[in-house]
């Protein structure tokens, strides 16, 4: 069994889209073991994509991030973090397949609605960052 690391993006929230994103989710036969609602500050969010500084999408994206409410979460199942990323579909909306969280949700980049983790790595990392261990009941 796998864990991974789950954002519901500022746009989404706003779309008021987090319970139907949830459902995909639960309905692909993973399971939400932690969650919570939360703003992050610009600082954080340049922390949080801090492998990004530079990248000509860096400034808006930590903008974008720090705009309103996000959703955090810990996902777990069998390989679950690329099945979250085949969930989740292609990093532009424009190209994400039918079925997707990204082609249901997503807008123009930066706006994407989602985020999961790419590897154990920054599935340890992205965790750590956000929750303590007391905080994940799975
Ligand atoms: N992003 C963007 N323009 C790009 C590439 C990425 O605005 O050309 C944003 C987008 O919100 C994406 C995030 O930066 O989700 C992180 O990029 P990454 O390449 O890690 O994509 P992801 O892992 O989220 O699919
Ligand atoms: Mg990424």
């Amino acid at each position: 069994m796998q864990t991974t690391f789950s954002m519901i993006k500022p746009d989404a929230t706003a779309k008021n889209v987090t319970g139907a994103i949830n459902a995909m989710i639960e309905n692909a036969g993973i399971r939400i073991i932690a969650q919570k609602r939360i703003q992050m500050t610009p600082t954080q969010a340049g922390q949080f994509y801090a492998e990004h500084k530079g990248k000509p999408f860096y400034d808006g994206l930590v903008e974008m991030m720090s705009s309103g409410p996000i959703v955090v979460q810990v996902l777990q199942g069998e390989d679950v973090i690329k099945r979250y990323r085949t969930l989740m579909g292609a990093t532009n909306p424009a190209n994400a397949e039918e079925g997707t969280i990204r082609k249901a949700f997503g807008g123009e980049l930066p706006y994407n609605a989602v985020h999961g983790s790419d590897s154990p790595e920054s599935a340890a990392r992205e965790i750590s960052f956000f929750f303590a261990q007391t905080e994940i009941v799975g």
